[in-house]
């Protein structure tokens, strides 16, 4: 299938095309192509995000009568396929792409007018505060306890695998306010400074030398009541609405263009009777996987177009998070075997005083990749516990 733009949406794609050539910098692009993991550093993104604020075009995702773009299915589909093809820093989601929505769902009109503006401006980063040691998958049994006294709630207890924590200065978190029911009921969901006395955040670090998800420790830490989102102990439902946009978010524009730096990564491979790109069992792997990408991508447009029709993602999103995790994974996995040992070699810098580097110059970055990109598969919710979802939400069984 092949898709048209109308000639509104050429002249849109020309309009991104001539603002990415204008606005998107030499190291903001060498930045994004070198980030080895699933989110790109503090530094980078939120530049990039402040350079998209001032041309209101942040949040392609909101409503415009909440400072969004108001741009429709395609416009969105022509912005993030242009931005990924460019290499464009990719932003953050906690705010603009889960916080953001969660609030103008469910958040008081004070919350909204509050908080919206400050994820908008990249004056508030955001992390996520839900998983804790023992309550990942199953989520409901998280513990992190939340006592009343007098306004506030008083918090003690961790979360763990908290991405960005080093870097936010908010978090949107799950507390427990009541033991005695079923574990979904007691939860409540609140919002909160990370500068507030008695949190300590420490770092996590990654197989591949990466820090981008850490342990946060409370203790004793005083939240406003005012900070609650919904009623207290139903803070299940705004937890699974937020979820539905983490699970949704696109990725096929990203995998398009990893799947071509592999192609042209095995171009350069010699195998000896040609390049490993024109090796037959190779290039099958690599054009099966380029027919999943093609699937996954209508799946993209399906929850794509029930955004565009003011529904939410829904449990399909469920589909497009478990097969964008197995593509990523499947597009690194073909990269190191394209590389080879060279990937070892380059990543840990063992190549000596002045030698060559051998192998082709993108083997470290495959080897970091490649580790990084297990993640992808737990983060967010594990593949089989999506596949619970979609079994049980989607398919009735
Ligand atoms: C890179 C990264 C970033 C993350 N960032 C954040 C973040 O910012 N904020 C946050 O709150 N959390 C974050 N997480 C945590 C993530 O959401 C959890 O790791 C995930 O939900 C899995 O929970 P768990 O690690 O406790 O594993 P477990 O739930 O203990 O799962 C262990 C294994 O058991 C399987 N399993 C569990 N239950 C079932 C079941 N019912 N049926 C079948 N199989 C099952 C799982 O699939 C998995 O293979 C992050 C994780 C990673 C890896």
């Amino acid at each position: 299938m092949k898709i048209e733009f109308s000639p509104e949406h050429q002249s849109f794609r020309d309009e991104v095309r001539a603002f990415l050539d204008e606005a998107l910098t030499d190291d903001l692009v060498a930045a994004q192509r070198s980030c080895p993991g699933i989110f790109l550093d503090y530094e980078h993104n939120i530049r990039w995000h402040r350079i998209l604020h001032r041309k209101g075009w942040v949040a392609p995702g909101w409503p415009k009568a909440y400072g969004g773009t108001g741009w429709d299915l395609i416009q969105r589909y022509i912005w993030t396929t242009e931005t990924t093809l460019a290499s464009a820093p990719s932003l953050a989601p906690m705010g603009l792409g889960m916080c953001g929505p969660m609030l103008i769902g469910h958040g008081t009109q004070a919350q909204k007018d509050y908080y919206l503006p400050r994820i908008l401006s990249g004056e508030d980063y955001w992390c996520q505060g839900y998983s804790e040691p023992g309550a990942g998958s199953d989520l409901a049994s998280l513990k992190l306890a939340a006592r009343k006294d007098g306004e506030d709630y008083v918090l003690n207890g961790t979360k763990i695998w908290t991405t960005h924590a080093h870097y936010a200065n908010r978090m949107f978190c799950l507390v427990r306010t009541e033991t005695s029911n079923k574990p979904q009921h007691g939860i409540t969901f609140l919002l909160l400074d990370m500068d507030t006395p008695g949190i300590t955040v420490e770092p996590i670090r990654f197989a591949s030398g990466t820090h981008e998800v850490n342990q946060v420790f409370f203790d004793d830490v005083r939240v406003p009541q005012s900070n609650r989102v919904g009623e207290e102990n139903q803070g299940w439902t705004v937890a699974k609405y937020l979820l539905e946009f983490e699970r949704g978010g696109g990725g096929t524009a990203a995998h398009r263009s990893a799947l071509e730096r592999v192609r042209r990564l095995a171009a350069q491979v010699p195998t000896g009777t040609g390049t490993l790109m024109e090796d037959p069992d190779f290039k099958v792997k690599v054009d099966e996987t380029a027919v999943q990408l093609e699937a996954n991508q209508f799946t993209e447009f399906r929850i794509m177009s029930a955004l565009s029709q003011g529904q939410n993602p829904g449990p399909e999103s469920s589909i497009m998070k478990n097969l964008g995790a197995d593509i990523g994974q499947r597009i690194t996995e073909l990269a190191l075997e394209a590389v080879g040992y060279h990937g070892a070699l380059q990543h840990e810098g063992m190549t000596g005083d002045n030698q060559p580097v051998p192998g082709p110059d993108a083997s470290g970055m495959a080897f970091a990749r490649y580790f990084n990109l297990r993640a992808s598969s737990i983060a967010g919710g594990t593949n089989e516990v999506q596949k619970n979802i979609v079994a049980k939400l989607v398919l009735g069984l």
